[in-house]
């Protein structure tokens, strides 16, 4: 049974969907005026290894993650440039597809964009107005906080009565400071702006996330993230904008991940405390040792980025690929002993459990280092059967569904393109065709893909 810590009550609950199989999942994804940051990363992980366990155990997901490419920063950013917004966002939008494929981040279902739901939006403020939830002020419109009673009931940031009918024109400001803010801004100098049925101008930036996630998923769906910044005032502004709407609650699970800190601080643009993916590859550090690092602590606490905590994880990281090649270059034997197996099931089990608990991924790693050491050690002793091979190669499979950091090329994972080269090449030095053989090593070097040649065959490393 998984649980999950909702912070809307502030308790692990039960996780039951409203239409089992299928969970509708939205998370907030980059606001696309720069190159995403490591911080941003690990709330993206977070994000990914929820999705991946909840394919784990069996559910169907739907899963959207918002592009930001209309927001105050955007705007900033393509002024200072000089070249139009969308000129602008494209750059970081490719970069940040970029970034998650190097790290293994699954992609979702839907990744809608701002500017392309600018209708949608202005829909949902037109039903605000008319249902006396927002209010006009010099050509912007407002969320009028006091008209929604429940404001605050997931931070538990309630406003204080000087803070009533204080407007707030920014997209982000302060903890604590509750205003009425713009759900609509009117048009202003040298800003895009869209003609609507609410008027000209262009959305605030948090009920784009509103407009969007009603649209794809209904008015309400399963499980909605973000990371702990989310919480106020943008996921609180989410409730209020949508449940003033439709009367009904927006999302069933709201989960927040910890901050990714930089000498004991959030890594934040506004900080300069940052760094890209790509700076840090090019210190050295593989996308899969990253990654590594970025899962293994608990996604609720907070994790201190160094290079120190990088060379543990990977080190970690060594310790599982050693285990892979030990597996597969073992001579099986039928000794009928069964303590692989049976680790193997242990294992498996106590990953599942582990996870179950609100994804305690650390006490889940635990469990598969605990059991790399006894079959380590059966597989030295001679105890490693042709089918317990197998079962372990699944046991690992299974796992990685979901950690998605080990290298199982070998076995099935191999594409098949990558597959019918290999057989090629093969065929090729059987008939003692060295050029052929070479050409082809040389086409599947360019796929990022190295063949070995071993005393028993050979081996596909991934590059
Ligand atoms: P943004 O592009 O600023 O809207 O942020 C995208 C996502 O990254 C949001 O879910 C933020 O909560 C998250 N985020 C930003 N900084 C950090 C950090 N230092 N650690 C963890 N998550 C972060
Ligand atoms: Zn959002």
């Amino acid at each position: 049974m998984l649980r999950l810590f909702n912070t809307l009550t502030r308790r692990k609950e039960e996780f039951v969907p409203l239409n089992p199989p299928n969970v509708g999942f939205y998370s907030c994804g980059p606001t696309v005026y720069n190159f995403i940051h490591i911080g941003n990363l690990r709330t993206f992980m977070f994000e990914d290894i929820l999705r991946r366990y909840l394919k784990f155990k069996g559910y169907k997901v739907k899963q959207l993650m918002n592009i930001t490419d209309i927001d105050d920063k955007t705007i900033k950013g393509s002024i200072e440039a000089g070249v139009p917004l969308n000129e602008y966002t494209k750059q970081y939008i490719e970069a940040f597809f970029e970034d998650i494929k190097m790290l293994s981040i699954e992609p979702v279902e839907i990744y809608p964009r701002a500017t392309e739901h600018i209708e949608d939006m202005a829909k949902l403020v037109k039903i605000l107005l008319d249902k006396g939830y927002a209010y006009e002020s010099e050509g912007s419109i407002y969320f009028d906080v006091a008209k929604f009673e429940n404001y605050g009931a997931l931070s538990g940031i309630k406003p204080e009565s000087s803070q009533l009918q204080a407007r707030i024109d920014h997209d982000e400001y302060e903890k604590q400071d509750v205003r009425d803010f713009a759900l609509w801004k009117g048009p202003r100098e040298g800003e895009p702006s869209w003609d609507t049925e609410v008027g000209p101008g262009r959305p605030g930036w948090h009920i784009e996330c509103s407009a969007m996630s009603m649209k794809y998923l209904g008015e309400t769906f399963d499980i909605h993230t973000g990371g702990v910044d989310n919480m106020f005032p943008h996921h609180e502004n989410e409730i209020a904008q949508s449940t003033a709407a439709t009367g009904k609650p927006l999302a069933r699970y709201w989960l927040h991940s910890g901050y990714l800190l930089m000498d004991k601080a959030k890594m934040a643009k506004s900080l300069g405390n940052t760094f890209t993916l790509r700076e840090i590859v090019k210190s050295g550090y593989s996308p899969r040792q990253i990654r590594y690092f970025m899962i293994s602590a608990h996604y609720r606490k907070q994790l201190s980025f160094s290079l120190d905590a990088l060379d543990q994880a990977a080190a970690s990281l060594a310790r599982l690929d050693e285990f892979v090649r030990n597996l597969r270059s073992a001579t099986c034997s039928d000794s009928g002993d069964t303590r692989v197996e049976d680790a193997a099931a242990n294992c498996e089990r106590e990953f599942e459990e582990a996870m179950d608990d609100d994804l305690n991924i650390s006490k889940g790693l635990g469990a598969l280092f605990t059991f790399v050491r006894a079959a380590n050690e059966g597989i030295n002793e001679g105890h490693l059967s042709e089918s317990g091979r197998k079962r372990v190669e699944g046991l690992l499979k299974r796992i990685n569904s979901v950690i998605g950091v080990i290298e199982l090329a070998e076995g099935d994972d191999t594409p098949d393109d990558i597959r019918e080269l290999v057989e090629k090449r093969m065929q090729a030095r059987e008939r003692g065709d060295w050029a052929a053989a070479d050409q082809i090593r040389d086409e599947l070097k360019a796929k990022g893909i190295v063949i070995e040649d071993t005393k028993d065959g050979f081996r596909i490393k991934h590059i």
